[in-house]
């Protein structure tokens, strides 16, 4: 059967799963999303995620024309109509269709648009060698102009950093401020360890408060490590004892190598791997139920 897209309080087959060319989400990139993952028939921190999607709508001034639990409904009864254990899931809401304009009041319905689909995994290796990884010369927007803070449909900065990332041959890149502070990757947060201390870039840089982050930084603590949101450095990135990224699709990479410069003893460390451990344990027990599709629907 073919892949079950929800539009508007409607399933489509992915074949007929179409929105309006006026669309200000595909004219303007107007409107905001989310990643979700499913492990083992549960979604992981579906109240997280959904919290944050309507907190950018609302800094967008975009109005979710359903609640939170319809929202919540939504995404689990996506995982269930495509009987999907184990997935990964895209939740749209776009301005919707309106003129050519930019003006957000033209376009009066929003487009919900929520698709699940098996996940693609960086490979084992990654996780078990760690990833090698440069920054970007393209730096992160300032927040003054764009904020990341956002989950926009607007990633053309990421997109461009992703560009270089394909065409110097890494899967990822550490992104700057514009002052050259580190402060995450094109779609994952960064953190740096320390003499013991688990450090994260603040959100007011203007990075996206990730939920794998918060995770991160939750286990960390469980763990008995400090855990501090400071700025830093490239110095202190490329001094640090170990490096790791997180994010819903990537979960926890170790980095090893940043420019050249060989991360702690070039393998992941042990709060990497501890942080991961417990992370991956959480995984497997947590998270909000999808009811197995019954016989017949
Ligand atoms: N930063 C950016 C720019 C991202 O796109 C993502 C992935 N959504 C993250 C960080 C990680 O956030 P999360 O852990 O919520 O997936």
């Amino acid at each position: 059967m073919s892949l079950q897209v929800y539009i508007n309080g409607r399933f489509y087959p992915k074949e007929e799963a179409k929105v309006s060319v006026f669309d200000h989400g595909f004219l303007y990139g107007d409107g905001v999303f989310e990643g979700i993952r499913a492990y083992g028939g549960r979604v992981w921190k579906l109240e997280e995620h959904i919290d944050r999607l309507y907190d950018s709508a609302k800094s967008v001034w975009l109005e979710i024309p359903m609640t939170k639990a319809e929202m919540q409904q939504v995404v689990v009864e996506t995982c269930a109509r495509n009987g999907l254990r184990d997935a990964y899931i895209r939740l749209v809401v776009s301005r919707g269709p309106g003129d050519l304009g930019l003006d957000p009041r033209k376009c009066p319905q929003p487009t919900v648009v929520c698709i699940a689909d098996r996940i693609a995994l960086y490979p084992d290796e990654v996780y078990e060698a760690g990833m090698k990884v440069v920054t970007s010369p393209v730096r992160r927007s300032p927040p003054a102009a764009h904020s990341f803070q956002v989950k926009s449909l607007n990633y053309l900065n990421s997109i461009y950093a992703k560009i270089l990332a394909v065409q110097l041959g890494y899967p990822e890149v550490v992104m700057l401020s514009s002052e050259g502070y580190v402060v995450e990757g094109t779609g994952d947060n960064i953190f740096i360890v320390k003499k013991g201390r688990v450090i994260t870039p603040p959100t007011y840089l203007g990075i996206l408060p990730g939920i794998t982050r918060a995770v991160a930084m939750e286990i960390a603590r469980d763990c008995g490590y400090p855990v501090a949101e400071e700025i830093f450095t490239l110095h202190d990135l490329y001094t640090a004892d170990e490096v790791f990224l997180t994010g819903t699709a990537a979960e926890i990479v170790p980095v090893v190598e940043v420019d050249g410069r060989r991360i702690g003893e070039g393998s992941p460390g042990p709060v990497t791997r501890q942080i991961t451990r417990r992370f991956r344990e959480r995984t497997q027990t947590e998270g909000t139920p999808i009811p197995l599709p019954v016989q017949g629907d």
